[in-house]
């Protein structure tokens, strides 16, 4: 859209106007053949309508507009032209070329940005400030502010609740396992019988000694060889420490460490020599971890498959030098 006419000093050439608006030529583009000139935005708009020049029809798209030479935009930027705030009581007359930077620091701006100073320091356009009251723009600020929070509180509602899934869901997991490890047990047993005689030993044990037989770890023992079959009392005081820190049932920690000798052990396991005949049947020992400590417990009843001369009642203590994972 081109300039008013009325806002330039004195006649303007005819040749310096769009057809299209009336107006002096604003950003001007010309038709490659005819040579004549419109405003950019005044020649766009006829062509997204007819593609020709309004004058005489020729065919024209805007891919073919070109710059106007170099003579015509010389001649425009010689106007003299009104401000635009000049209704505002701007009476400044500039070149053409220099309205821009006129409009950008003009005083009469009724736009331009003025910092209030009867209170709350805001930022607001000139035109504004008669109008303007601290309190009420301060109280559309808080209400803003508010409504911000809501926001946040709400993101963090919602982010609480996920996380809550997230530990329902490893609690879910957690119970899983604990049921996937106990009922890895009675899979190393034989199968239970329905006459209910030869019932697996493991459902025949207190709840409190099943409890403690699951709560320990599987052990895998990975040198025989380290067995040390003659524990003296110090080592033995130290095993008995560690099972009932374990939580071994106190009636039970005796027998078990009077089986922790080889002079108690059952036929499979009492000499060196038979020692290293079985040493690879002792693969199929479900071991149990006693913690921190080189030592395993071989409970009888995870262990029937292995037959008596393998097994004694309640179980062995195997103590080791190293070897035990
Ligand atoms: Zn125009
Ligand atoms: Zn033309
Ligand atoms: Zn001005
Ligand atoms: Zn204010």
């Amino acid at each position: 859209m081109g300039y008013d006419v009325g806002r330039f000093q004195g006649e303007v050439d005819e040749e310096l106007m769009c057809s299209i608006c009336g107006g002096v030529l604003e950003d001007p583009l010309q038709a490659p053949s005819c040579e004549h000139a419109f405003c950019a935005s005044c020649i766009h708009e006829w062509l997204n309508h007819q593609q020709s020049c309004p004058i005489d029809r020729r065919n024209l798209t805007p891919l073919q507009l070109k710059q106007v030479p170099r003579i015509l935009k010389n001649l425009l930027s010689k106007l003299l032209i009104s401000c635009d705030n000049n209704n505002f009581g701007c009476d400044a007359i500039v070149r053409l070329d220099s309205l821009n930077s006129h409009l950008s620091q003009c005083q009469h701006n009724p736009k331009r940005p003025i910092q209030c100073e009867k209170g709350c320091g805001l930022v607001v356009p000139f035109d504004e400030l008669l109008h303007h009251n601290c309190v009420r723009e301060l109280n559309v600020i808080i209400q803003n502010q508010n409504l911000k929070l809501v926001e946040v509180q709400s993101q963090i509602d919602d982010q609480r609740q996920q996380l809550n899934e997230q530990k329902r869901e490893i609690q879910a997991l957690k119970d899983m396992m604990r049921a996937v490890r106990v009922l890895n047990i009675p899979q190393a047993l034989p199968p239970v019988p329905d006459d209910h005689v030869n019932q697996p030993a493991l459902v025949h044990q207190s709840d409190e000694l099943r409890e403690w037989i699951l709560s320990l770890p599987q052990a895998r023992v990975t040198r025989w060889g380290g067995m040390i079959s003659t524990p003296d009392a110090v080592l033995q005081a130290v095993i008995r420490r560690a099972l009932s820190d374990s939580g071994c049932p106190a009636t039970v920690i005796s027998e078990l460490m009077e089986n922790a000798h080889e002079r108690r052990w059952p036929p499979g396991l009492s000499t060196l020599e038979t020692r290293q005949i079985n040493r690879r049947r002792y693969e199929q020992y479900i071991c149990r971890r006693i913690a921190g400590k080189q030592a395993v417990i071989i409970m009888s009843c995870e262990n029937e498959h292995m037959g008596e001369a393998l097994t004694l009642d309640p179980g062995i203590v195997m103590i080791f030098a190293h070897g035990i994972e």
